[in-house]
């Protein structure tokens, strides 16, 4: 008899975006004619960068004669890539790494729920509340929490760190001590950053309780204001205690071509139960050559377009689009009346629901009422409840509408 990894009949039920397509398929069934607009899920619209389809045609090409056809790569992506990647991204900002720091892969999602697999089971975590649900979702499995408690809405055994409109939407440090640290800036789903001197006292806090930050940056593109750091790396001593995750999702519209990538400084121990350190660079390597074959060589040589003198043009072309929106939105709500945060550093509009509403409640009147749908905070933790996300990834005209429709019908 085979028996079922009892972690997985923890996580409740019904995923999020299945619930709010339950919701919207049910209001289409009883509401055929309604013309609904979705500022829910956070997907791009604009395609890929002229510059990115061009590459990887190329390197589609590449495949197709015996002398330039490549098999497997090497799973952690094609040197050529990294070189782009670290020259580009890193050394501007004053962040030097190896070719061996960076592993490429087929997306962040992946590799924010993987990198927990290289710790112990009894490290306690921390995450931030709201979160991506990702990050809960793959140490439940793990088995690394125990129940989710209903009453709550959340998992015992793990800290949360509540990001809420006292605290500005910024973490405190962790009363009790944790292992490894949840941080995601640009922040999915508030829209929020950390400066320097915040993201300061991160670092410090993990290198004095030896404890890791897993700091997914795959917002970083969309920082407008000067002095916001896109990398922890900008950070003196991060390179001892800390993990980046990136992807060319939102940066570029990788989202249904998948490519992202990871940083392991080789500084960054863990440790054994005899107190002895290990590499997480190593175990890292490790797994990915044990459990991935790397990204595809087409979409890697499209990837590297993204650094291209054209590529780079169209990708701020992009971005701004995506800012635009962003302002539209943020001003609109602003203008209507309700509390926004976000969508000056990030794609994403975290709005507090009008008189203390639930979540979900205004969820179906918005999508009653103005035909636009969201994503509830509730969704993000027991945090989020009382708040809406809208993200800037729509198209200029939906957003224009969505907003003229809430000003008008709400
Ligand atoms: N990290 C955060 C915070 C995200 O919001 C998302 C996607 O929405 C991802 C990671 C996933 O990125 P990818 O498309 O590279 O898997």
């Amino acid at each position: 008899m085979a028996l079922v990894n009892e972690n997985y009949l923890k996580l409740p039920g019904s995923y999020l975006f299945s619930e709010i397509a339950r919701r919207v398929n049910q209001f289409k069934t009883t509401n055929p004619q309604a013309d609904i607009i979705r500022l829910g899920i956070g997907d791009v619209t604009r395609p890929l960068p002229p510059a990115v389809i061009e590459a990887m045609q190329k390197g589609v090409e590449e495949m197709r004669s015996p002398e330039t056809f490549r098999g497997y790569g090497p799973e952690q992506g094609y040197q050529f890539l990294i070189e782009k990647i670290i020259e580009n991204d890193f050394v501007p900002r004053g962040v030097e790494l190896s070719v061996d720091e960076v592993f490429v892969s087929d997306g962040a999602k992946s590799d924010t729920a993987n990198f927990q697999e290289l710790f112990g089971v009894n490290n306690i975590m921390a995450v931030t509340d709201p979160v991506y649900p990702v990050y809960v979702d793959s140490n439940v499995m793990a088995g690394r929490t125990g129940m989710f408690n209903n009453d709550k809405g959340q998992y015992e055994g793990i800290v949360y760190l509540p990001c809420t409109e006292e605290n500005g939407m910024k973490p405190s440090l962790p009363e009790k001590r944790v292992d490894m640290i949840y941080l995601c800036f640009p922040n999915n789903p508030t829209g929020m950053t950390l400066s320097k001197e915040e993201l300061k006292l991160w670092v410090e806090y993990a290198r004095e309780n030896r404890s890791i930050l897993l700091f997914d940056a795959a917002y970083e593109a969309y920082i407008q204001e000067e002095g916001v750091p896109h990398s922890i790396f900008e950070i003196e001593g991060a390179r001892e205690v800390a993990v980046e995750f990136r992807s060319f999702s939102k940066t570029a519209g990788f989202t249904g071509t998948r490519c992202a990538y990871t940083i392991v400084p080789k500084e960054v121990m863990v440790y054994d139960s005899k107190g002895k350190a290990h590499s997480l660079n190593q175990l890292w390597l490790r797994r990915q050559t044990t459990k991935f074959n790397g990204a595809s060589y087409p979409v890697q040589a499209g990837a590297v377009a993204v650094f291209s003198q054209e590529g780079k043009l169209q990708i701020k072309e992009t971005i701004n689009y995506y800012m635009e929106n962003a302002r539209i939105i943020r001003e609109g709500l602003q203008g209507a009346g309700y509390k926004v945060f976000g969508g000056v550093n990030a794609p994403y509009i975290w709005m507090k629901t009008p008189n203390n509403m639930g979540s979900w409640e205004f969820f179906d009147q918005l999508m009653e009422g103005a035909n636009v749908v969201g994503t509830p905070g509730a969704g993000f933790g027991a945090n989020g409840e009382g708040y809406f996300r809208l993200t800037a990834f729509g198209t200029r005209e939906n957003t224009l509408r969505a907003i003229e429709r809430i000003r008008t019908r709400m």
